[in-house]
């Protein structure tokens, strides 16, 4: 072997593989069984104590997840990762970890539908509170900032509208307040953006999307960036105190910079339960092998479908970061210059009747709420996954009565193309 590091799409196929030790076999084996044999009791006894690493029971780990977990932090370049059942999964181990009851979180107002009924409603009965700033407006964010701010929570290309969020700019205002930023990539997937690079501490996904990418399996992974002291001032003692539930060992001092996602995995996954099935894992490993393959090719198709619905008479406006007439346009060169993802949303003159009119009428595209599937998607956000907030929010969140939400597959774009023309014809 070279010393060369490998890179990407080299780590996509082989991060955290070995052939099997046991049976040679090449692909990662399905390990479906719940639980694993201790060799003796001091065996038992050392992994129970967190004094060795090793398997014992899937809802704590297994050996399928392990290699999903290994080859996400690879990819996103952190210290250590955890796959959980979903991607709202991921969210609630990960806050669990930060916040006490009382404490408060910063969240970027343009999300996913379903974290901000998260945040809003499920958190608030943890006693976990969400205060929303605005990812065009960084000062909204230090604006928020409290001595009960924990963590500042942002996605790295934005839901619905496929605008993409100044990182940089934001982790220099968790920085200053010293607290973590965590980073929802669900949309960029590490093949467009990694949020580590660019400063967060945390980054989360729903491999159920792009990662995944085939519209077949939920999971969702946290990835440990290691950067982040949990020591200071007291704030986190989950990572910082003597753990009751570990003979009072305390987590960061005992594993250092990968301390959160052991935290995550011994106090949140171990305790909350949302273990990821090693059927879905490895139906996830196999959608991360050709990741980049298809990142591009979701990025090259939405630009072209991007380009040709703004130039078509009855749509009023696109909002997608790739059009050099975009206002995000300067963000995506910088964070994006691969493509800006292949989330985004337009609006028709005809307004609320036009788009609902426009999503019956399309053939190709299925109908229904999802993204980051191999085939192309279409929604209309404010009658279903931003329905529940009011007229003032669902605009501010970009998902405005009038707006269509598409996310672009593999096909060929010239089908895809003709599909919008007959339905906007029509
Ligand atoms: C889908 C999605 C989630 C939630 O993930 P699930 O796997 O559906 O639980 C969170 N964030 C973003 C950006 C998503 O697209």
């Amino acid at each position: 072997m070279s010393d060369r590091l490998p890179g990407f799409s080299t780590l996509a196929v082989h991060a955290g593989a070995q052939p099997d030790p046991t049976t040679g076999a090449r692909a990662t084996p399905i390990y479906q069984t719940t639980s694993f044999v201790f060799n003796d009791a001091d065996h038992a006894a050392s992994l129970f104590g967190l004094q060795a690493f090793g398997n014992i029971y899937t809802r704590i780990g297994n050996p399928t997840n392990a290699v999903l977990e290994e080859r996400v932090a690879a990819l996103e370049g952190g210290t250590a990762a955890l796959a959980v059942a979903s991607g709202h999964a991921a969210q609630v181990v990960v806050l669990q970890q930060l916040l006490q009851p009382g404490d408060e979180f910063i969240a970027a107002r343009k999300l996913y539908g379903g974290s901000i009924n998260q945040f809003s409603h499920a958190f608030k009965s943890f006693g976990w509170n969400v205060v929303w700033a605005d990812s065009d407006d960084i000062a909204s964010f230090e604006r928020a900032v409290t001595p009960r701010t924990k963590a500042i929570f942002i996605e790295s290309i934005a839901n619905p509208g496929g605008s993409i969020t100044d990182i940089e700019a934001i982790s220099t205002v968790a920085r200053k307040a010293g607290v973590p930023l965590i980073v929802d990539n669900t949309l960029a997937s590490p093949y467009l953006i990694r949020p580590i690079d660019h400063g967060a501490d945390i980054v989360v996904h729903s491999l159920t999307k792009f990662l995944g990418g085939h519209g077949n399996s939920l999971g969702g992974i946290i990835v440990d960036a290691g950067t982040f002291d949990w020591s200071t001032g007291g704030k986190y003692p989950m990572l910082s105190e003597p753990r009751p539930e570990y003979h009072g060992i305390r987590l960061q001092e005992t594993f250092g910079n990968f301390a959160f996602a052991i935290a995550c995995r011994v106090l949140g996954l171990r305790d909350l339960g949302p273990a990821l099935s090693p059927f879905n894992a490895f139906m996830i490993l196999t959608g991360i092998e050709t990741l980049p393959l298809r990142m591009q090719k979701h990025c090259d198709n939405a630009k072209a479908v991007a380009e040709f619905l703004a130039g078509h008479p009855a749509v009023a406006s696109v909002s997608y970061a790739g059009l050099a007439s975009d206002k995000y346009n300067q963000l995506a060169r910088k964070y994006a210059p691969k493509g800006a993802g292949a989330v985004f949303t337009f609006s028709l003159k005809g307004g609320y009747d036009a788009g609902v009119g426009l999503v019956s009428k399309l053939q190709l595209f299925s109908h229904l709420a999802n993204v980051g599937d191999t085939r192309s998607l279409v929604i209309h956000p404010a009658s279903t996954t931003h329905s529940q907030l009011d007229d003032a929010a669902k605009v501010k969140s970009g998902a405005g009565p009038d707006v269509v939400r598409l996310s672009i597959g593999i096909e060929d774009k010239e089908d895809l193309i003709a599909d919008l023309e007959q339905a906007l014809g029509a």
